[in-house]
């Protein structure tokens, strides 16, 4: 066996086996293979932040973790990664960069903007999953920006128009004014902020009475097309069907019956707007009311807002509350705290516009969600109710057109003449149809031959929302079948509501199943003050500078132990030391057990003593906990057995108690030392296989410089993966290693607290051991305890007796004398 250097250098370790393992190709799935079973995994590909950052480390690390731990389970691994380009985030970088706003420059021009901000940011996050230590296939890799995918969206847009999913129709949808695009429900967050109530009083028709109205949005009183009052409430049922004017523009509505209005907030009598907010948009479709846009697709008030109008949204409330403080009809204000929708690209508050979108009919698909959501293994279990509930909350269609120009483009036209929709045939796409006109030579109803392009493009996650069947090679593979639905879709919990969901839907809707078997959900990663990790709130830590000091194999530690699958993961640094220490921790061990083996002959003669069976043993009990434990996706449970038992029972237990044996072979025998060798060999590779799917880089330098000549497997991640051999438990030789053990560790422990080396003699120990049969389980075993503590001279008395007791087995006393 060769010896392994003195020096750990973690990171030139990392690098080197990057960069063979990426020549060596074991990552490439092969699709000629079919004895292999196949395990998919359905990558997130990435929005490109430029940034690949702590939250990217914990995901990465979880399905790399199954990813490995798979391919030595002996599945043929298919592990592709692309990258979702489009999306409103890259269109506000690069209008902040080039100091522009889209609509300045031709749309060609500003798209190939996009594509180069979206190649450097790729460049950026490649290199971390690269330094991660991701398994990825890099063979497979792909961009949503490029044609040829999205001829994979058209065409999948195409098939659901066909069969009836996809409609174009005038609704009420999330608008960002700063954006000045439509947005979906997914896409919007909510903020606590303070806004201002104002008590308004609107004079009621032909009389000298007047309601007063509480509003936190003055600025939509010219959208006011009704006011409503719950009719159960008796202030004001005698109200219901009585005109009311609406102040500053003078337009007379009526006072509706309206069981959703909230008697006690406010006054309990609401102005009905063109929307001020979505309950409005209920409230207009249940009495049928008309509609007043005031906003335009900047956000700001349009004609309708009379003498307000070219105002924006927050000019034009100062404007009005002069004007009604003016004409004496504002009678007080109030500050409340307050729940508002704002982008969550660009956190501009959501406005409700109406305007001709494309929509996705999902929410006829939502039984069939929850019943699919209930035949897929999540991790973990209670996740499912994340998705089911989203579906369940949906009011609205999901809303696929945005008036962007970085997007997929809709492959639409329109006839000039009567209108019709030309959908594009299958057999045209990748088409972008502002470049191209329809190939047909007259419209079907009409036969004009003029046609307008939708300029409209694809929400982004109308590109990542196929990824299942994409990354299976539909439609170009005839075999995509075999590799789905993935056997695996991991996700954020924050993206549970989009990427998860829309995949559902998506499949559902086009191949009528699920899109994954099984779902693992990581949580947030927190900053050290336990609040989301964020640049804003200061707490924010970059992965490359955690990945410059301590490596990934650090790294990757604190992502599986930091807490259970699902659950919100803080970030502290004394995690990642920890981490690295216990590297050094396994990287001493193993340099102790390559001086230990130069000599050491596999076919020799071994004679195993109780604590080499006790150690066997629980190797054993380890690779069986191990196993359960990443089968079930608990990665946690997995690094800290695995630390626990390589650190305190491998390193500082055994180890030490056998020294002794390993030092002089003339008074213990030669086939003893060999017993010993062969323990620290199989126990060593046990502890490397089984680490091999969390920390790959460490364990494969182990493996090569000490293993692989005699293994002759070229790598460890191919290694196959090590069944618990439950023969090997002996129980009893564990229950009498555990005894043996702990007087061992009580009698170090004494001389730690006397703070005497470890290795200072002792003059005479003198045990008692409470009963006769620990005292010959003692007596069997006096050698390793005399060696490992020192002692010259050793009484084992099996009766009770005084000095200190022995922890782990109170029975036990021992009096020392140094
Ligand atoms: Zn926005
Ligand atoms: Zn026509």
């Amino acid at each position: 066996m060769n010896l392994l250097p003195k020096e750990f250098d973690a990171i030139e370790i990392e690098k080197k086996w990057q960069k063979k393992w990426e020549e060596m190709g074991i990552y490439r799935f092969d699709r000629k293979d079919t004895k292999r079973l196949i395990f998919s995994i359905d990558t997130p590909p990435p929005y490109p932040s430029g940034e690949f950052h702590m939250g990217n480390v914990l995901n990465w690390t979880y399905f790399d973790i199954v990813a490995r731990y798979k391919r030595m389970r002996g599945y043929n691994v298919y592990f592709p990664q692309g990258w979702d380009c489009h999306g409103l985030g890259i269109e506000v970088q690069v209008e902040k960069e080039n100091n522009l706003r889209k609509r300045e420059i031709p749309p060609d021009k500003f798209r190939k903007l996009c594509e180069k901000l979206v190649e450097k940011y790729i460049a950026m996050m490649k290199e971390g999953v690269i330094r991660l230590g991701c398994s990825v296939d890099w063979t497979t890799e792909y961009r949503t920006m490029d044609p040829d995918y999205w001829r994979r969206t058209q065409l999948s847009f195409i098939i659901l128009y066909n069969k009836g999913f996809m409609y174009q129709g005038t609704h009420p949808v999330n608008w960002c004014p700063r954006c000045e695009t439509a947005i979906a429900d997914a896409e919007v967050d909510y903020e606590e902020r303070e806004g201002t109530l104002h008590y308004i009083k609107f004079p009621l028709e032909n009389g000298h009475d007047y309601l007063l109205i509480a509003t936190t949005r003055p600025e939509f009183i010219p959208a006011c097309v009704a006011v409503a009052v719950n009719p159960m409430d008796d202030r004001f049922k005698n109200y219901v069907g009585r005109k009311i004017i609406v102040p500053i523009v003078n337009r007379t509505v009526e006072i509706i019956p309206d069981e959703n209005v909230d008697p006690s907030f406010g006054t309990g009598v609401v102005m009905i707007c063109t929307y001020g907010d979505k309950e409005d948009v209920k409230t207009v479709i249940k009495h049928k009311l008309p509609v007043i846009t005031i906003l335009t697709e900047n956000g700001k008030i349009n004609e309708n807002g009379a003498k307000y109008a070219g105002l924006t949204i927050s000019e034009a409330k100062e404007a009005i509350v002069k004007d009604i403080e003016a004409a004496g009809l504002l009678q007080k204000t109030e500050k409340i705290q307050q729940e508002i929708g704002v982008c969550d690209r660009c956190e501009t508050p959501v406005e409700i516009l109406e305007r001709k979108q494309w929509f996705m009919k999902t929410r006829i698909l939502t039984d069939k969600v929850e019943k699919t959501a209930n035949e897929i293994a999540w991790y973990p279990d209670y996740m499912k109710t994340r998705l089911v509930d989203w579906a369940r909350s949906l009011d609205w269609d999901w809303v696929i057109s945005r008036q962007r120009v970085f997007g997929t483009p809709i492959p639409i036209w329109y006839c000039k003449n009567c209108g019709e929709i030309i959908v594009a045939k299958e057999e045209w796409v990748p088409i972008d149809p502002k470049l191209e006109k329809p190939r047909i030579d007259k419209c079907p109803r009409c036969a004009g031959r003029e046609f307008t392009p939708e300029r409209d493009v694809f929400d982004t996650w109308m590109d990542s929302s196929i990824s299942c069947a994409v990354h299976a090679g539909w439609p170009d593979r005839e075999d995509w079948r075999r590799l789905f639905p993935a056997d695996l879709h991991p996700s954020g919990i924050d993206i549970i509501r989009t990427w998860a969901y829309y995949l559902m839907v998506r499949h559902l809707a086009l191949f009528d199943e699920k899109p994954y078997k099984s779902c693992l959900i990581n949580g947030m990663v927190l900053g050290s003050d336990g609040r989301k990790m964020s640049k804003s709130l200061k707490n924010y830590v970059a992965a490359p500078e955690v990945l410059d000091k301590y490596g990934t194999d650090a790294a990757r530690q604190w992502a599986a132990a930091g807490g259970a699958t699902g659950s919100d993961i803080p970030f502290r640094w004394p995690d990642v030391e920890y981490g690295r220490r216990f590297l050094t921790k396994l990287w001493n061990a193993a340099r102790f057990v390559s001086t230990q083996l130069k000599d050491y002959d596999a076919g020799g003669k071994c004679e195993l003593q109780l604590l080499d069976k006790w150690v066997l043993g629980k190797a054993e009990k380890l690779t069986q906990k191990v196993t359960d434990a990443l089968e079930k996706c608990q990665f946690n449970i997995a690094i800290e057995d695995l630390r626990n038992f390589t650190w305190h029972i491998f390193c500082d237990q055994y180890i030490e108690a056998v020294k002794d044996r390993l030092y002089k072979p003339e008074l213990y025998g030669e086939e003893t030392r060999r017993g010993v060798q062969f323990t620290l060999y199989t126990v060593l590779h046990r502890i490397i296989q089984l680490l091999a799917p969390i920390t790959p880089h460490i364990t494969e330098e182990i493996y090569q410089t000490m293993y692989a000549e005699d293994i002759g497997q070229k790598t460890l991640q191919l290694a196959p993966w090590p069944k618990p051999d439950l023969r090997k438990i002996d129980e009893e030789a564990e229950k009498k290693g555990e005894l043996v053990m702990a007087v061992i560790t009580e009698i170090r422990r004494e001389k730690a607290e006397k703070r005497k080396p470890l290795n200072a003699p002792i003059k005479r120990v003198k045990i008692y051991a409470g009963n006769s049969k620990f005292a010959s389980i003692i007596s069997e075993n006096k050698e390793d305890i005399v060696g490992t503590c020192k002692i010259s001279q050793l009484e084992i008395l099996s009766e009770k007796g005084g000095g200190r007791k022995v922890q782990e087995v109170p029975e036990i006393s021992f009096i020392s004398e140094y």
